[in-house]
């Protein structure tokens, strides 16, 4: 495995970004696997603290683990919002390449100290470490914050050099979870281009699923009550990539995709009850996803920039 430092340096020396996609399963981390093969594209594959305690933490990192030796193309296992010490510490213990230390929500000093703390500890096991300063907004999983603080390029700057983080996660506009703008999104690239000129390491996007409207039609003809979610417009995350992301993470557009098929098979076969004949579609669904993704980001065709882990 990769650490996501390596990952996005060679991505933002070549000008593409890394889908970051959250798994929870073993049909989830299928998707991933064979959607990066299909691509010959890197992969984050990215847990979250609530992914951990609905699989067990050793038995997702296990499926992650297995998944990767099969597999050849550059990756990376990765904490997404890490929170509490103690799971970052078991994370360190099952091989994770890649942290994400997410003391956002406390004040700018607070923030250092957490993140120094976890750079300290990381870096002795060749770890990599994200950070994030500024509040992306919205609610999914465990992270939830209702305003929305956008990054200072200043601030930012201050930050990196006083924690050493590999990569930071920066608040441009984007939002966590189905329902993030009223409209059309509006990300503040103005604000990346100026974080991007002083700030020397690579940057992450969170936020970013694009709720595809065709996937929100599909899921409620066959039921779902989703209301009006919207997404970030598919030419503004070219133009974040374009200055200066280089990790995008996807959640949302994924939980559709599988929630979608899964209803169209209950539908569509009601005599099925076989789950893997239910679960499969979907498990298929989302590798379709996120092989548009990586298209989206430039990052299929990449895999031979990396040397075989
Ligand atoms: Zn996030």
């Amino acid at each position: 495995m990769l650490s996501n430092k390596k990952l996005q340096s060679v991505a933002q020396k070549n000008h593409f970004g890394i889908g970051a996609f959250n798994v929870y399963n073993m049909e989830s981390v299928q998707s991933v696997i064979c959607a990066a093969e299909a691509e010959k594209s890197p992969v984050i594959i990215a847990t979250t603290e609530g992914a951990i305690e609905y699989a067990g933490h050793k038995a997702l990192a296990n499926i992650i683990k297995v998944a990767s030796e099969e597999s050849k193309v550059p990756l990376s296992m990765h904490l997404d919002h890490g929170k509490d010490l103690n799971i970052i510490r078991r994370c360190i213990k099952l091989g994770y390449s890649s942290i994400m230390i997410d003391a956002s929500h406390f004040e700018f000093e607070k923030n250092i100290r957490i993140t120094k703390k976890v750079v300290d500890m990381c870096h002795k096991k060749g770890i990599s470490v994200e950070a994030e300063l500024g509040t992306i907004g919205g609610v999914e999983d465990k992270v939830s914050a209702r305003k929305i603080i956008l990054t200072e390029p200043e601030d930012a700057k201050a930050f990196v050099d006083a924690t050493g983080c590999d990569t930071l996660a920066v608040a441009i506009g984007t939002s966590h979870g189905a329902y993030k703008f009223a409209g059309r999104s509006k990300l503040d690239i103005a604000r990346l281009r100026e974080i991007k000129k002083i700030v020397k390491i690579p940057l992450v996007l969170h936020g970013a699923s694009g709720i595809p409207q065709n996937i929100v039609r599909k899921a409620k003809r066959f039921g779902a009550k989703l209301g009006h979610p919207h997404g970030v417009s598919e030419s503004d995350t070219k133009a974040a990539i374009r200055n200066g992301i280089s990790k995008v993470n996807i959640d949302s557009d994924l939980r559709l995709a599988f929630d979608a098929s899964i209803r169209q098979v209950i539908a569509d076969k009601p005599e099925i009850f076989d789950p893997r004949k239910i679960l499969g579609p979907a498990r298929s669904s989302v590798c379709d996803l996120i092989r548009y993704k990586m298209k989206l980001f430039g990052s299929s065709g990449k895999a031979y920039l990396y040397k075989r882990r």
